[in-house]
């Protein structure tokens, strides 16, 4: 059972979970409970088919109630949960805008964090924290928390890239449930892995390798064809780094690599590349001829030109 490291304790969950179905855990899902009080009694029902990930409380506390490894009963549809860790959050203040507590918004961007760190998630942002709203028809949550949760998401993120480090969970398990674990990204890398694993470090990094090295086989995501989407999951940090990256995405790998740097090249450097936009214009005022000549002046250039140029164009 996973349970963030921020837990203060768990909550019955009734068995109102179900399988992600393989889904890769790759957002929060914010929720309020629309009141001071009953938020948690209403979960906890055994009656009710409600249940949330966590519960948090205006004084801060978290509460595990359905396992992470697990999709909670949340957000209205397993569409919206089966990505998704939620977060069911009590006001501070009934009606209004709903408000809730600062503790409570503080201990929700340290578990933002800590997410985004066990699943390797390299950051945090706007697809990353969302509002019940923005996946259901429904207020939640209220206008006091939907309108911070874009600086939430920025704090959240700013933990994660040297903030102060979120505790890891201490390890436990057997030997080889550990390694699991660790494949799964949940001991993230390099050192931050070391220092989690503590002691057990040593046998646990040689169950790694013998299992990634043909022991058994390692749960890694079936590499789907759409390159772009995969050089996304690259980033986001799901299939490791190195050997493993290069083990994981086996053929694909090197059209992968190269759409993974292209994207990061765009991203920290806009303006080092060609401006495809003004070429596209100087093409549509005939600039660069057309045909076999277009070509020819374009080089290597050319298709992405093109298609701006169409997309421009309207075609
Ligand atoms: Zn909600």
């Amino acid at each position: 059972m996973v349970y963030s490291p921020l837990t203060n304790g768990t909550a019955p969950h009734h068995n109102k979970y179900s399988s992600r179905y393989g889904t890769p855990v790759t957002r929060v899902i914010v929720h309020h409970w629309a009141g001071t009080a009953g938020g948690d009694t209403r979960l906890t029902n055994p009656n009710a088919d409600v249940s949330a990930n966590y519960i948090l409380y205006s004084d801060g506390r978290l509460v595990s109630q359905v396992p992470e490894e697990y999709r909670a009963w949340t957000s209205g549809s397993p569409a919206a949960d089966n990505p998704s860790i939620t977060v069911e959050i009590q006001n501070s203040g009934n009606g209004g805008d709903w408000p809730v507590s600062d503790a409570a918004i503080n201990k929700l961007t340290q578990l933002i964090a800590d997410v985004a760190r066990r699943y390797g998630w390299g950051g945090v942002g706007d697809a990353q924290v969302i509002g019940h709203r923005k996946v259901a028809a429904t207020a939640c949550p209220g206008p006091y928390l939907f309108a911070r949760l874009p600086q939430i998401t920025a704090n959240a993120n700013a933990m994660v890239h040297g903030g102060a480090p979120a505790p890891g969970p201490a390890p436990s398990g057997s030997v080889t449930e550990i390694a699991q674990a660790v494949i799964r990204g949940e001991y993230g890398n390099g050192d931050e892995r070391r220092n989690r694993l503590g002691a057990q470090y040593d046998a646990v990094q040689a169950e790694v390798n013998r299992i990634l090295s043909g022991g058994a086989p390692a749960p890694a995501p079936a590499p789907s064809n759409d390159v772009s989407a995969l050089a996304d999951a690259v980033i986001r940090g799901e299939y490791g780094n190195g050997e493993d990256r290069r083990n994981r995405l086996g053929a694909q790998y090197d059209a992968v690599q190269a759409e993974v740097n292209r994207k990061l090249g765009m991203a920290s450097h806009p303006a080092a590349g060609p401006d495809i936009s003004a070429l596209a214009d100087a093409v549509i005022r005939g600039d660069y001829g057309n045909g076999q000549e277009r070509r020819d002046r374009l080089g290597g250039l050319y298709d992405a030109v093109q298609a701006e140029v169409n997309r421009k164009l309207g075609m």
